[in-house]
């Protein structure tokens, strides 16, 4: 819409201000729904909206916004999430008016910038993960988890194979099962051995004559590479399954090792996790999926593609599993990612990988006896560490050190995630991280130890330091009150 077309506040109508209508519907519209209103349901006096100064309301918000916790303004040790420092040229370059302003129904002709965007985006992908098709289209890493579930059953149904079940290990991430059942498979789960990894013995008893697939995190969700997986892949594929590959770790290992060298034939990719752009709160994210050769035909549409002459254009493969999404994707997420690739090149990517590892290592080998390692003193990219013998000598839990983090300045590792260690962290520092910080996150965890040992009420109740203190969650979930104490 044109900005002059846009009503001046005093010229609409007392109703229409109160929300009838948008302010922008046009008058005789506005007019004709206001009369139609019932005079039970009109408002009798104005609603009693607080009078205060601009600049008041200004450091109202500005208040509220630094008391959101965010990437920006301090550390995010969310494991399996890869919080890392979203650089500001890729919000520039997201933000360019010849992206935004572009529409999604445009002529190809007319939007071949962001086309090759997308096109250059699974360039980049296919030699990284090392596989040979890719699509930039699915909007988030479940998304694309679908995507790929998807592409494995029509190849299955495709050559007649009758196989429809997928194995998922015990440590997966909770949309794993859940993408696999919504692409039509059933689901068994591969148990964890007592060092991490996937048990084998576990994987050869769930194989056999049904087996479609199997789908790995690698690392793993417990921040240990399976050091068996090209034993795994020789299994599965002996079996008749093919592999996927969850890519949300891929940040431990971009540029050093590669999914497609590994045996996988689907894989996806967290552009918001790895490619560093802004997440949290379910925002929009990008979960690029790469197939092997054999399972390029059956990718969605639309799918972007480079012609002999140089231009780009938008085609249905072959076999394609059709639409995903409404459009070609988060094409906003993409160019972040895209300008972080570009940024980086590929040794950045690479020095990525090994400082993701060792600043979690360094965090990992720092930390106070009483955060238990069950798998040993290295890790991946991000660590788990267990306070089990607390909860049992003490009745602390994970649950308590998490809320005292908060009073202490820092946002609480992911807590009872992967599922098989009782009481634990996961903790994924990035290597956006100066060692000066994790220092300080270190000291902060030597502090709980301490308060362990000495005060442990202080956990019991925290936190203590805050707008809100301890919320009932259950009800919070239910009875949303968003009003707390200023
Ligand atoms: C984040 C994550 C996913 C899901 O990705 P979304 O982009 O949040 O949908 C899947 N698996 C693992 C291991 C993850 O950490």
């Amino acid at each position: 819409m044109d900005r002059t077309e846009i009503p001046l506040i005093h010229e609409i109508p007392a109703a229409g201000r109160r929300g009838v209508l948008p302010p922008s519907a046009p008058p005789e519209d506005r007019n004709t729904a206001v009369e139609a209103l019932p005079d039970h349901l009109r408002r009798e006096t104005p609603p009693p909206l607080p009078e205060v100064s601009e600049l008041e309301a200004v450091r109202h918000f500005t208040r509220l916004s630094q008391r959101n916790y965010c990437i920006d303004g301090q550390f995010y040790p969310l494991g399996s999430c890869t919080m890392k420092y979203n650089p500001r040229l890729n919000e520039k370059i997201a933000a360019m008016p010849a992206f935004t302003q572009l529409h999604p129904r445009q002529e190809e002709a007319d939007v071949q910038g962001v086309l090759r965007v997308c096109h250059d985006m699974q360039e980049v992908l296919k030699p990284l993960l090392g596989l040979d098709e890719a699509t930039a289209a699915p909007a988030a890493g479940a998304q694309g988890e679908f995507v790929g579930m998807s592409i494995i059953k029509a190849w299955h149904e495709d050559h007649g194979t009758g196989r429809d079940e997928v194995l998922v290990p015990d440590a997966a991430h909770g949309t794993n099962p859940a993408s696999a059942v919504l692409a039509g498979f059933k689901v068994r789960e591969v148990k964890s051995g007592p060092d991490g990894r996937m048990d084998l013995e576990s994987l050869r008893a769930n194989l056999g004559g049904k087996t479609a697939g199997i789908m790995l995190t690698n690392p793993n969700t417990c921040g240990l590479f399976e050091k068996d997986i090209v034993e795994v892949a020789r299994l599965v594929h002996e079996a008749g399954g093919l592999l996927y590959y969850d890519g949300a770790n891929l940040n431990a290992i971009a540029g050093r090792a590669r999914p497609g060298d590994m045996g996988f034939d689907v894989v996806h990719v967290n552009l918001h996790k790895t490619f560093s752009t802004p997440h949290g709160g379910g925002g929009p994210g990008s979960g690029p999926v790469a197939v092997s050769a054999r399972l390029a035909p059956y990718l969605p549409t639309p799918h972007v593609v480079r012609g002999s002459d140089g231009s780009y254009r938008l085609s249905t493969p072959e076999k394609s599993i059709g639409r995903m999404l409404a459009f070609h994707g988060n094409t906003g997420v993409v160019l972040r990612a895209m300008a972080y690739a570009l940024s980086q090149g590929g040794e950045g990517l690479r020095a990525v990988a090994d400082h993701s590892a060792l600043n979690a290592n360094y965090i990992l080998a720092r930390l106070p006896e009483v955060f238990e390692r069950p798998f040993g003193s290295r890790c991946m990219h991000e660590a788990v560490v267990t306070v089990r013998g607390a909860r049992k000598e003490k009745d602390i839990r994970a649950f308590d050190v998490a809320k005292r983090l908060l009073d202490l300045g820092f946002h609480s590792p992911t807590v009872y995630f992967p599922l098989l260690v009782p009481e634990c962290f996961l903790i994924e520092p990035t290597e956006t991280e100066s060692k000066d910080t994790l220092d300080r996150f270190i000291a902060a965890m030597e502090q709980i130890a301490r308060e362990i040992e000495s005060q442990p009420e202080v956990l019991a109740s925290a936190p203590n330091e805050l707008p809100t203190g301890r919320l009932d969650e259950a009800a919070a979930a239910k009875e949303l009150n968003v009003c707390c104490r200023f």
